[in-house]
């Protein structure tokens, strides 16, 4: 089941729309790339227990102080490794009702370390065996900075190969999408697929 919209919003915003009804105060989150942390801080005000991962130590500090802020920071696990390291990290018998990739680089840092194809689609595969029977996970691709669209490449095969395994599907455009502009792709258990 494949889906297609398009959001006057951010993308940053649809996604934390789109996610919100999935979340509860008994959800495990995973953030895949807490860069500043504003979606770790978000997963943290709606779940119980957020995993959020960075490989950069300025990504931490900058997350652990948005989240000192605004009270929520005993909520998350701050671990500092590479989303492809998920299974090392998280029980696999835990299950994560929202896994919230946010790919590219760290904004007002160094743009030369981006998220890599390969190391992105290990963690999605990961995040795949994460999810709860109700769970949602959500890619938002950068194609506009170099590697970028190889990146979302990857990630549209990985997309075509899961499609006719039971998974449902959405691409979420900006109504003011240029071109190498972000996109937003989601997932879910078809089985378990709500209107939303
Ligand atoms: N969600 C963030 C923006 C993320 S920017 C926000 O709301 O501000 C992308 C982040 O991915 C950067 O911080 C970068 O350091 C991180 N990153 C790059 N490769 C990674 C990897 N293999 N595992 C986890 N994070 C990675």
């Amino acid at each position: 089941m494949l889906s297609t919209r398009f959001t006057k919003h951010s993308l940053v915003t649809e996604v934390h729309k789109t996610i919100l009804p999935f979340l509860s105060d008994q959800s495990i989150s995973i953030d895949a790339t807490m860069g500043n942390g504003h979606d770790t801080l978000f997963l943290a005000q709606h779940s119980h227990k957020v995993y959020a991962f960075d490989i950069q130590e300025n990504a931490l500090q900058a997350t652990r102080k948005r989240l000192e802020n605004n009270h929520c920071l005993d909520k998350v696990n701050l671990i500092h490794a590479g989303h492809e390291t998920l299974l090392e990290h998280i029980p696999a018998t835990l299950k994560a009702d929202a896994i919230v990739f946010n790919l590219g680089y760290l904004p007002h840092a160094d743009t030369a370390i981006i998220t890599l194809k390969k190391t992105t689609i290990t963690a999605l595969n990961a995040a795949i065996s994460l999810l709860s029977d109700k769970g949602i996970i959500s890619i938002i691709t950068y194609p506009g900075h170099p590697g970028g669209q190889q990146e979302l490449q990857a990630i549209i095969e990985w997309y075509q190969g899961l499609h006719y395994h039971g998974y449902a599907i959405s691409i979420i455009h900006s109504m003011h999408e240029k071109l190498g502009s972000p996109i937003v792709f989601t997932l879910q258990n078809l089985s378990n697929y709500p209107s939303i």
